[in-house]
Formats: C-alpha cells, sequence, structure tokens
C-alpha cells in the first residue's frame, strides 16, 4: 500500500472561508491533548505523559467540535460513549498515525487493556508535537502572552542539551527578543504566518528554519532584528561566530545551487571560496544585458540586506555590458 506523503501544512489546512478544515481541526486536537489531557479525567492508571488510543477519543468527545455536533441531536445524543468511540476509531488512528509519522507522537510501548488482557498501544508527545501544540493555543489572541512564554521556555530548554553554535546564539538572541518585547514579532508570530501561507511544510526543521531568517515586512521591526541579531553575533565567543557563519554560508549556497542558471560559474567560485566560512557564493543577473555573475559575498553583509524590507537591491557593475549597477542579486527567502 503506497501512501501519500503528509506534511506539516496539513495539519494546518483550511477550508474556502479560511478555517481549518474538519480533518485539520482532528489533527489540532490531538496535539492540543498533549497540553489539556490532564483535564475531565476521569482515573489516571498511566504515567501522565502517555496517553492509549480510547483516553484520547474519550477526550476528543467533548473538545472536538465536530464530535460535539455528531452528538447533540435528540437522535444521537444518547450514543454510549463507549459507541461513539467505536464508530469514529478508525479516522482518529489514521490521524494519529498521521502524526506519528510526522514525530509529533511516538509510540512507547503497550499497555493492557482496563478489560481482558488485550494489549493497545502507549503513546507519548515529541518534543514538536508539544512545541506545536503550544504554536495552535496562540491562534487564540487573548493566550498569545502565556503561550509566547511557554514556546520560550520549550525553546530555551533545548537549547541546553545541543551545543551547537545555533543552539547557543539562538538561545541569547531568544533571551534579547523577550528582553525587547519582540519574541512573537520574531519567532512565534514569524511560525504562525508561515502556518498560514501556501507553501508546504515536510517536516519541522524546515518549519524551524525559516526562523533563522524571518521575513519581516515592517522596516522598522526589521531594522530592529538585524540591531539584535548583530548585538548577539558581537557577543558570541569568536569560534561560535565561525561556526554560525559555516553554517549560513552552507545553507545559502546550497539555496543558491537550486536557483542558479550558471551552474559552471556558480560552482567555480564556491569551489575557490571554499575555505572562507564567512564568506557566500551568489549569482547575480545583468538586468541590461541578461549575463551571470557570481560573486564572493560576506555572509555577514548579505544576511544584513536581505533581512530589510528596502527596495534598493544588491548591484553591481557588470563585466560584459559594463553597465554600472546592473547586475541584480536576489535576496534569497527561506
Ligand atoms: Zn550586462
Amino acid at each position: 500500500v503506497t501512501r501519500k506523503p503528509i506534511g506539516i501544512h496539513f495539519i494546518f489546512q483550511k477550508n474556502e472561508k479560511g478555517h481549518p478544515t474538519i480533518k485539520a481541526r482532528l489533527y489540532q486536537d490531538i496535539l492540543r491533548y498533549s497540553i489539556n489531557k490532564d483535564k475531565r479525567e476521569e482515573y489516571s492508571k498511566f504515567d501522565d505523559d502517555s496517553f492509549t488510543h480510547w483516553r484520547l477519543a474519550k477526550w476528543l468527545m467533548l473538545n472536538n467540535q465536530e464530535l460535539i455536533n455528531r452528538y447533540k441531536d435528540l437522535s444521537t445524543r444518547n450514543t454510549p460513549v463507549k459507541i461513539r468511540i467505536e464508530n469514529t476509531q478508525q479516522r482518529t488512528k489514521d490521524r494519529l498515525n498521521d502524526l506519528i509519522s510526522l514525530n509529533l507522537i511516538t509510540e512507547i510501548g503497550t499497555t493492557k487493556v482496563s478489560k481482558g488482557n488485550a494489549t493497545t498501544p502507549l503513546y507519548k508527545f515529541t518534543y514538536y508535537g508539544t512545541l506545536l501544540a503550544r504554536l495552535i493555543e496562540s491562534f487564540d489572541p487573548k493566550r498569545q502572552v502565556e503561550v509566547d512564554n511557554e514556546i520560550y521556555n520549550l525553546l530555551n530548554a533545548a537549547s541546553k542539551q545541543y551545543h551547537t553554535s545555533l543552539y547557543i546564539f539562538g538561545s541569547a538572541l531568544h533571551k534579547k527578543y523577550i528582553d525587547n518585547g519582540v519574541f512573537d514579532d520574531f519567532v512565534v508570530g514569524v511560525l504562525r504566518r508561515r502556518t498560514n501561507s501556501n507553501i508546504p511544510i515536510w517536516n519541522m526543521n524546515e518549519f524551524f528554519d525559516g526562523l533563522q531568517f524571518p521575513v519581516i515586512n515592517d522596516f522598522e521591526k526589521a531594522k530592529l532584528f538585524v540591531r539584535l541579531w548583530r548585538e548577539t553575533f558581537n557577543e558570541m565567543h569568536p569560534e561560535i561566530q565561525a561556526l554560525l557563519l559555516h553554517s549560513i554560508k552552507l545553507k545559502i549556497e546550497n539555496k543558491m545551487e537550486h536557483e542558479a542558471r550558471y551552474h559552471e560559474g556558480f560552482e567555480t567560485v564556491r569551489f575557490k571560496i571554499r575555505d572562507r566560512y564567512d564568506v557566500a557564493t551568489i549569482e547575480g543577473h545583468c538586468k541590461n544585458c541578461n549575463s551571470d555573475m557570481n560573486a564572493a559575498m560576506p555572509v555577514l553583509f548579505y544576511l544584513e540586506r536581505i533581512q530589510i524590507p528596502l527596495d534598493d537591491p544588491i548591484t553591481q557593475k557588470c563585466r560584459s555590458c559594463k553597465t554600472e549597477s546592473s547586475i541584480i542579486y536576489p535576496k534569497l527567502e527561506f
């Protein structure tokens, strides 16, 4: 059986009215269970973090709008919960398995069912599953401040476990966002907007990569972003600075390679500067004679230029037609 590939964007699919589809709503409610599962619980024989399909299904009966509606009519409202759960079992399990394949939920083992000797799988939300649940909560403007703090704490906890330049830098940068009251603008809001765009998100790494180069349309906010970014960068140990620039260089060149037109020129320059961790290959095009030119550009300079939403492009004199400022270097979007 071939399964259609599923992505994170499935969780946020909307209908023509701009509301989450029934399917998307079910994904979101299952994820919300990671935060709310302690409520309305009659008994708890498992550790608080793990759950069975049955427990989840029971909670959904009280918290998923479609299921609530389905059983509120006179003709259906006396349906016992057990029957309700059995009726909707396949659908819930399918969604649960989708979330497992997206690495948002994980199966940690099995447990005995309450009656008889049969066993049933035991699930747990992953770190990313909990993070996404918080993001979904932040769709409610009334809860944003509270949720922003929760997300900050989650990201901060993760950065203590990993000692890569990206995590060390990211953690310091997020602290600055909090101190300047812009954590929602530069983190949670960026992720929220991403879920509203039509561009597919195939996995969580891709989703969070967007935070490194957030799209900020407000000019003053973008300037603030660049300032905080630079301040944080300057406070980093030189070795962390070098590692970070190198990782950004690789990301830029990887993206550039897909968009380059003159591939031989691109890879020749890329090879020439392979020892320069702080310089990346960017291919520009002449607006006059249409020739391609590959340049070695400082990563820091390039980053700051792509971040500010200004109309003035990065330009250079064309070597072929000798026109001043006619080579335009693209501002890559991540
Ligand atoms: Zn030219």
